[in-house]
Parts: structure tokens; C-alpha cells; sequence
């Protein structure tokens, strides 16, 4: 086995950087969610993080890492979704600069947004060009640092912070689960978990559709897919990192899915009951646990709810469709 890409002391060294810059974002629980399942749920509620998601955490803390020349002359990220926006906030905080490399159809809303945090924002065809190939050459040509949406030790390291402000706030737990794109989150969780409470199971949710992390745990090695069609916008990923590939095959005991139907269900129950609004992907943890795709039954479970970053008119279309305002018993 290789050396692992990340320790439990990176996360705490991640934790400390981003004291009093992210939110320690609450646990909220749900009698009505609790005894629909049969379980004990604690959702971590990092839709409630600065920017609507996690990836604050990760962005923030591998621009703090880099020397200070290197922070001077830029950050180069490409992401249509909340990497992009995390980038430019945590540049933003640590006065550095971010060049985004977006698809020319993306939403007006993200290009808005990653501008608004100060980002400048470089626009390409997603059907001719290929993202990284220019933000390599940007990176290259302007002396810019690129830093990946999941496949870099220090956002793995930022994004397992999730996971240990979970222990640390609703004690011990059976079970965690954690929504997977391309692993930062699930990596960076699953080493957290192994520190803090070594009995704890650890399962990432994925599309239906973006099967590809269940798909290369069985095979052994990273397995590529075509983009997946799927509303979880943020788990459009093609395959995981060179990374968090081990750390997950080591660490993370299972990986199951769920379908889009699912989520919005998750979606509507977290709007109707409890208040909040979550964004697709951010639900994929909670439709595991809701239509049990994982074991929760009779257990104290840990759910990361990892973003809620969805403009309204899309979220009210999605609810809307909804089969009833909470998921049937499981
Ligand atoms: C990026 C993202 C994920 C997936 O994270 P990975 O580190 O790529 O696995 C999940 N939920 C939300 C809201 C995201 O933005």
C-alpha cells in the first residue's frame, strides 16, 4: 500500500485555518425524520456553510497552504458548481486572486455569483474544449497555482472538517453517510471518522446514474464513465481521483445509490418538515438513509447534507414533483 494522501493531523491542521473563516455549521435532528426510519439522524447542515456548501472548507484551506508568492500571483479552478464560487471566496479572504474557467452555457446565476465573490471568470465550449487542458495552459502561461475540485490532499484534508465538527457535536455514531462525487468529501470524512470513532461504518451516496464509484470499488481501479444524467449537479463527476481513490477503498466500508426521484423526495421532506432548503446533491445522504439503500435501522447515523445551493425557480420545479411531502416509511 502507498503512503495514504491524507492523516488525521491534516485535518486538524485544516481545522485550525479555517477557525473564525467557515461556519461551524449546526446538527439539526427531525423526530419525524427519526421515526419514519427507525434510526437516530444527525444532519449536518452545510447548506448553512458560507458560499452554500462544503467545499469552502477544502478551497480555503489549500490556498492558505500555498506560500505566499505563490497566493500573490493567482489561483486557476475550473467548475461551473460551488468548487468555482469556493475558490473565489477563499481568494478573496486570503487576498489572492481566482481566474474560473466555466462552460460558456452555464447558468447566468454561478457566472453572477463567481463574479460577485470577485473571480474573474474565463468562458469556454464545453463541446470543443476540454476544461482542463486550459486551465492547465492558463496556470502555465500566467504562473498561476491550479488546485482541482476533489483531487488534491489539502481540499481533502479542508472537506474532512465536515466530519470531524460532526463527531465532535453528536458524539459517537454507528453510521456516516456521506454524498461522493469525485471523493474530497467521503476521503476527507472517512479518515475523520477512523480517528474519532473507529466502530463507525462509513457509506458514500451516488447517482443511480453516476455509478462510477461502486463500479470501481468492485473492480479495483478507477473506472471512467460518460458525464452522468442526473439532477445531483455537484456528482456530475466521471471518475474518482487519483487521491481519493485509495483512501476511499481503504477507509469507506460501502458505496451505494440512489435514484433522482429519491432525491427530490429527500428535497420536499426538507423543505415541507424541516424548513430547510437542500440542494440535489446535497440530498444524496439523506435519501440513502430515507429509503433505506443503507442499513440505518436501530442506529445512531450521522448524515452530511453538503450543500444547498439551488436557484429557487429550479428548487419549487423540482419539489413540485415531489410524490408526497415526506418519503413514505421505508
Ligand atoms: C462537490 C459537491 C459534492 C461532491 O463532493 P466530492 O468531493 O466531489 O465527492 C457533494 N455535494 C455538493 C453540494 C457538492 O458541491
Amino acid at each position: 500500500m502507498t503512503e495514504p494522501a491524507l492523516s488525521f493531523a491534516d485535518i486538524e491542521a485544516a481545522h485550525r485555518r479555517l477557525a473564525g473563516v467557515a461556519h461551524r455549521t449546526p446538527v439539526l435532528t427531525s423526530a419525524t425524520a427519526d421515526a419514519m426510519t427507525g434510526a437516530r439522524l444527525f444532519f449536518k447542515c452545510e447548506n448553512f456553510q458560507r458560499m452554500g456548501a462544503f467545499k469552502l472548507r477544502g478551497a480555503y484551506n489549500a490556498i492558505a497552504r500555498l506560500d505566499a508568492d505563490r497566493r500573490a500571483a493567482g489561483i486557476v479552478a475550473f467548475s461551473s458548481g460551488n468548487h468555482a464560487q469556493a475558490i473565489a471566496l477563499a481568494a478573496r479572504l486570503l487576498d489572492s486572486r481566482a481566474l474560473i474557467v466555466m462552460p460558456r452555457d452555464a447558468p447566468q446565476i454561478k457566472v453572477a455569483a463567481t463574479r460577485g465573490y470577485g473571480a474573474q471568470v474565463v468562458l469556454y465550449d464545453r463541446y470543443g474544449e476540454d476544461r482542463e487542458a486550459i486551465s492547465r495552459r492558463l496556470a502555465e502561461e500566467r504562473g498561476l497555482t491550479l488546485i482541482p475540485p476533489y483531487d488534491h490532499p489539502d481540499v481533502m484534508a479542508g472537506q474532512g472538517t465536515t466530519a470531524k465538527e460532526l463527531f465532535e457535536d453528536s458524539g459517537d455514531l454507528d453510521l456516516l453517510l456521506v454524498p461522493l462525487g469525485g471523493g474530497g468529501l467521503l476521503s476527507g470524512c472517512a479518515v475523520a471518522a477512523r480517528a474519532l470513532c473507529p466502530r463507525c461504518t462509513v457509506i458514500g451516496v451516488e447517482p443511480q446514474a453516476g455509478d462510477d464509484g461502486q463500479r470501481s470499488l468492485r473492480a479495483g481501479h478507477i473506472v471512467h464513465i460518460d458525464t452522468p444524467d442526473t439532477i445531483a449537479d455537484g456528482a456530475q463527476t466521471q471518475h474518482l481521483g487519483h487521491f481519493t481513490f485509495p483512501v476511499i477503498r481503504d477507509l469507506v466500508h460501502d458505496l451505494v445509490t440512489v435514484s433522482d426521484a429519491q432525491l427530490i423526495e429527500a428535497m420536499a421532506f426538507f423543505a415541507g418538515r424541516m424548513k430547510i432548503v437542500v440542494e440535489p446533491t446535497g440530498a444524496l445522504a439523506a435519501a440513502a438513509a430515507f429509503f433505506a439503500r443503507a442499513p440505518v435501522r436501530g442506529k445512531r447515523v450521522g448524515v452530511v447534507l453538503s450543500g444547498g445551493n439551488v436557484d429557487p425557480t429550479r428548487f419549487a420545479a423540482l419539489i413540485q414533483r415531489a410524490a408526497s411531502p415526506a418519503p413514505a416509511q421505508s
